[in-house]
């Protein structure tokens, strides 16, 4: 059986499905079995809860550090406060089993700390509901995948792949990455590229066709995954698996090689991360900068928010590691598909076009200046960070927002902590209305950088995680290159530099586009540098003035796609 779904991360997987269900916490069967019993039960989960967690604890400390440590080792500590646990007790008294007075006692405390106006109070509600379902999920005996543990050759099998899920996952051990939602560059598309596994991402129903065990092929370049394959198939996999490791392996002769095209012009190269650790990983991909830091990663996978002293350190190893290189750090780009649970955000209608990104954070500037303070500083000693702002739709807010970067230096010299005065601020444009604004834009800014993932979602107002719309979702369309071309056409006019950090900046047909019209920077995930760079290195200008002249001719986006995927196939 052939499950189709979008192409997300490209290679070949061969292997055992593990699948990751949602756990069901509901109680409503379960029936009080006598208070001495349910007693028994809820002392058992709570003494498992606290050894999985100090385990979970241990691994994070491990792997990331104190701080973030101390969120699991505080959740132990709060269930150990006897009053939370005689209301426990009462409540069995009462006639309610283990599960309920679990569930009744975690929502009183959770709802009384949601009601008080203190962010410190609010995070508490946070982990009192992961309290509540993490002991849930034992009592019910809900079966819980330990990712940091999957046997080699696992196809992981899952609804949707979150930051959090990556957290202790063993690349070494997951041949390929299935999930039943997500687009091209939704986030979990962009992690599996940054783990550099085979990915196929919104194959509807996956989780109901696929068990545990199944055999299964992912081909990620071509969006497809073969479920339970034949011998044939699978040993033709295999010699597939091999010629596109050998692809790879050909692409190793660029590593070390200047980023220019066959005239010998020079043009950058950068790689986009989402962690401090994946810098490590740009660096060695040779990488020649970072264009790209997706803080909200950083804010992602915790129950409070980073302080300055931890978003101080994250941004200042990315400095280091990349010294004397450059780093775009991307201020907190939150909301549309990146929900952080415990800002307490309103649900909106429509997600990707509400209080999200630059709006969010010129509206919290308690928060938005602790983490400009941090870049601040942490680009101090190197002076190599530039803070590039999201979502922008207006020089409004990029006034604001170097309004707060203004106060926050001029705190930071009253404090007498060392910082970059002259840090430079640039603008993501992903919206139509920066595009179309983009000269007057570019009088405020020190920088672009061209953001086709989101800014081909609102030209042609299609969602990018949408398989059903995913057909209209290229930047193949004239109106997206068009919106493409006149913004590298303001910042040169302007003077500015101008990049890309979108997924279509590794699009090897659209390559030969951007450098037609001046592109001077191309950032992708860390796996595409290679191949990027080959691109690049093939054309002449004068070849990709007449190619940009003819894609632009073409009226269609297929019709655009077609030609550019004939004039940029690989050479014999
Ligand atoms: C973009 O929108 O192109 C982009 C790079 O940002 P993100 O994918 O994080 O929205
Ligand atoms: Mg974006």
């Amino acid at each position: 059986m052939i499950l189709r779904g979008i192409a997300a991360s490209d290679g070949i997987g061969l292997g055992r499905a593990v699948c990751v269900r949602e756990e069901n916490l509901d109680y409503s069967d379960v029936a009080y079995s006598g208070k001495e019993s349910e007693k028994a039960r809820l002392q058992a989960a709570i003494e498992e809860f606290e050894q999985r967690t100090s385990a979970m604890a241990e691994h994070i400390r491990q792997q990331v550090g104190d701080k973030e440590s101390e969120i699991l080792t505080g959740q132990i500590a709060m269930l150990a406060d006897p009053f939370m646990r005689s209301q426990m007790q009462d409540a069995i008294d009462g006639g309610a089993c283990a599960e309920a007075a679990v569930d009744n006692v975690c929502t009183m405390y959770a709802d009384m700390f949601a009601a008080v106006e203190d962010e410190m109070m609010r995070q508490r509600a946070t982990d009192v509901k992961d309290i509540r379902s993490r002991l849930l999920g034992i009592l019910l005996g809900a079966a819980s995948v330990d990712l940091s543990n999957l046997p080699t050759g696992t196809v992981l099998v899952t609804r949707e792949l979150t930051p959090s899920m990556t957290v202790g996952l063993q690349k070494k051990n997951v041949a390929a990455i299935i999930t039943a939602t997500g687009g091209k560059t939704s986030h979990s598309a962009i992690l599996a590229r940054a783990l550099q596994v085979p990915a196929v991402l919104s194959v509807t129903k996956v989780l109901e066709v696929v068990q545990d065990g199944d055999g299964l092929i992912v081909d990620g370049g071509e969006g497809i995954a073969i479920l339970n394959p034949d011998e044939r198939t699978r040993s033709e996999y295999l010699t597939r698996q091999k010629d596109y490791q050998a692809r790879i392996a050909s692409l190793k002769v660029y590593q070390n090689r200047p980023t220019v095209d066959a005239d010998g012009k020079r043009y950058q190269l950068f790689a986009n991360i989402g962690s401090a650790a994946e810098a490590e990983v740009a660096a060695q991909s040779g990488a020649e900068g970072i264009g790209l830091f997706r803080t909200e990663f950083l804010f992602m996978d915790r129950t409070s928010l980073p302080d300055e002293m931890v978003q101080y350190e994250a941004y200042r190893a990315v400095s280091q590691t990349m010294a004397g290189k450059e780093v775009i750090i991307r201020t907190l780009d939150v909301g549309g598909d990146k929900a952080i649970e415990y800002l307490g955000m309103e649900k909106e209608e429509n997600p990707f076009l509400g209080h999200r990104a630059i709006r969010y954070c010129l509206d919290r500037p308690d928060l938005y200046k602790v983490q400009l303070r941090a870049l601040l500083r942490a680009g101090a000693e190197e002076h190599n960070i530039k803070i590039m702002l999201p979502l922008v739709t207006s020089v409004d807010e990029v006034r604001a927002a170097r309004e707060l970067l203004e106060q926050c230096k001029q705190e930071l010299s009253e404090a007498g902590l060392p910082y970059d005065k002259d840090i430079a601020l640039g603008v993501m444009i992903e919206t139509p209305a920066a595009a179309l604004t983009a000269d007057l834009l570019a009088r405020e800014s020190d920088f672009f950088s061209i953001g086709t993932n989101d800014l081909t979602q609102y030209t042609m107002a299609v969602d990018r995680g949408n398989a059903q719309v995913a057909s209209l979702y290229t930047p193949f369309q004239p109106a997206v290159l068009r919106s493409i071309r006149g913004v590298i056409t303001a910042a040169k006019e302007a003077g500015i530099p101008v990049g890309m950090c979108g997924e279509a900046a590794a699009d090897p047909g659209l390559i030969p586009l951007l450098m037609a019209w001046g592109l001077d920077e191309f950032s992708v995930s860390t796996s595409s540098v290679l191949a990027t760079r080959a691109s690049i290195h093939r054309w002449r200008e004068d070849e990709v003035k007449l190619i940009a002249q003819e894609a632009l001719g073409l009226s269609t986006a297929s019709g655009v796609e077609g030609y550019l995927k004939k004039v940029s196939a690989p050479e014999k």
